[in-house]
């Protein structure tokens, strides 16, 4: 990366492939995904979930995980925390534009009306840092040595607090916001897909945090039939991008990729998606794909290039 002006450089943008939630249970079916990866040569960024609710078994018990990250991040894969268990309301409140289903708009909704006081209460620098904190131990355990750089928070959460915990536990950037709402939404809608949120697509810091918003994810649980709209919208997005001077972060979830079961035509859509977006990346935008860690580096460089977002502090 030798580009000092932004983080486009001279022939085309960068890109970055996030994969999110991997947690305990998932190290028997990761391996099929690092050789997409590698079949596809695409170095990616995990961002896992420390302590896994639904398993109740931080990371590093799952020694298969463990094994596989280890090897992913010495073929230069990149591992940074996803909160600490994807619990909702654990960093703040959800980006309501991204929530994409009705059953969890309700649920949110409820939570909001009857608990809002008591939401916001639990939403303290230091309790929210004492999260973090255990989540950076248990990756701590798993991979000696290691200090994240970087965080996501889960379901978009935010709230001023998380980035006041983010600089407490020695985080440097964030990728929590997402630039794209309404792409969240299990089937292409025309129109809305389009809209870039007012947070806009390039870096900006919170204090001494840097935000880097993502994109959308154009390939969880679809139809094949839906795999050129999705392809479509990644194409609108990275002219977005390529406009902006913006990074491409594109938001992969490995059981979407896959999609394995229901229904059983819908297995690997996002597998076949996800390789014509790279493809449409590379060729037409001359995006070159490295981690977001080495993205947030590049950005880090240059801090006065971002514009400073203090309506979060005050
Ligand atoms: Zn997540």
């Amino acid at each position: 990366m030798s580009d000092t002006s932004r983080v486009v450089h001279a022939t085309g943008l960068y890109a970055s492939f996030t994969v999110d939630d991997l947690s305990a249970g998932d190290g028997r079916r990761v391996g099929r995904l690092l050789q997409w990866l590698a079949d596809q040569e695409l170095r990616a960024t995990f961002f896992v979930i420390p302590f896994s609710y639904p398993n109740q078994a931080p990371l590093d018990e799952d020694a298969d995980l463990v094994a596989a990250l280890r090897d992913a991040v010495a073929a230069g894969h990149e591992v940074q925390p996803h909160g600490y268990d994807h619990e909702l309301f654990e960093c703040g409140l959800p980006d309501l534009m991204a929530v994409q289903d009705e059953a969890m708009l309700g649920k949110v909704a409820r939570a909001l009306s009857r608990e809002e006081f008591q939401l916001r209460h639990t939403h303290t620098r230091g309790m929210i840092g004492a999260r973090i904190s255990r989540a950076l131990r248990i990756l701590a355990s798993a991979f000696p040595g290691y200090q994240p750089s970087g965080f996501r928070s889960g379901y978009h959460e935010f709230c001023r607090e998380l980035y006041f915990a983010l600089e407490d536990c020695k985080i440097r950037w964030s990728s929590s916001r997402t630039a794209t709402p309404q792409a969240y939404r299990p089937r292409v809608t025309e129109g809305s897909d389009e809209v870039i949120s007012w947070i806009g697509l390039l870096p900006y810091w919170v204090g001494g945090v840097l935000e880097i918003p993502h994109c959308a994810d154009y390939g969880s649980h679809l139809p094949p039939e839906d795999i050129a709209a999705w392809v479509g919208l990644a194409r609108r997005h990275l002219a977005a991008c390529e406009d902006a001077r913006a990074p491409f972060v594109c938001c992969a979830h490995m059981p979407g990729l896959a999609c394995a079961g229901d229904p059983p035509g819908w297995r690997d859509a996002g597998y076949r998606s996800y390789e014509q977006v790279i493809a449409a990346a590379r060729q037409d935008f001359g995006a070159e794909f490295v981690t977001l860690g080495e993205l947030a580096d590049h950005a880090l460089a240059t801090p006065s290039f971002w514009p400073q977002r203090d309506e979060y502090r005050r």
